[in-house]
């Protein structure tokens, strides 16, 4: 009865030895979560957030986007719809027609490329699959690093991506939104 006793305070005690060497192990490893909001990740790399529009070289203000559309047809959850209008003939190519009309040969006038209005994205149905970014001929589109993405409703996970560019290139610097 004794020995009995005596052999379960000593598994007793043994596994407490066991339990207090694994917690005194993590205890003194370095953190790899931080407190939010009181402290940040400091690299963000390999993230992958919702989509964004990559500007463009010459104006930060534009996108990169060309409105060909691929990306709408690829995306398999049908995340993104956009609008896209014509430019206005330049007055250069009436110019140019009349130019033809008297006769001088000149190069046909370029197709005007459309003008992209809104660029939304309907993030409650992204997978992530990334196939919109993989496809863009212009590689107009990329994984943001929009990590503290939060919000109360469904709308706000609605983004126009091309006012998100603007509103980013007036507030450069800015943390990422
Ligand atoms: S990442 Fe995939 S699901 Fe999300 S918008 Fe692009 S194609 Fe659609
Ligand atoms: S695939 Fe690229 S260029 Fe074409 S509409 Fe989408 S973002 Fe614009």
């Amino acid at each position: 009865m004794i020995a009995k006793s005596i052999r379960e305070n000593l598994q007793g005690m043994w596994s407490l030895l066991v339990g207090m060497k694994v917690t005194g192990k993590n205890f003194v490893q370095p953190n790899i979560t931080v407190h939010y909001p009181r402290q940040t990740v400091a690299s963000l790399e390999g993230y992958r957030g919702h989509v964004e529009l990559v500007p463009h070289d010459k104006d930060p203000t534009k996108s990169k986007c060309i409105a060909c559309s691929n990306c709408v047809r690829i995306c398999p959850n049908s995340c993104i719809t956009m609008k896209a209008v014509k430019p206005k003939k330049k007055a250069e190519d009436k110019e140019a027609a009349g130019d033809q009309s008297e006769g001088k040969k000149k190069a046909p006038a370029k197709k005007a490329k459309p003008e992209l209005q809104s660029f939304i994205l309907d993030y409650n149905y992204c997978s992530l699959c990334g196939q919109c970014a993989e496809l863009c001929p212009t590689g107009a589109l990329r994984f943001s690093s929009n990590v503290y993405l939060a919000g109360f409703t469904r709308q706000e996970f609605v983004i126009d991506l091309l006012a998100r560019l603007q509103r980013q290139a007036q507030t450069k610097g800015a943390p990422n939104g």
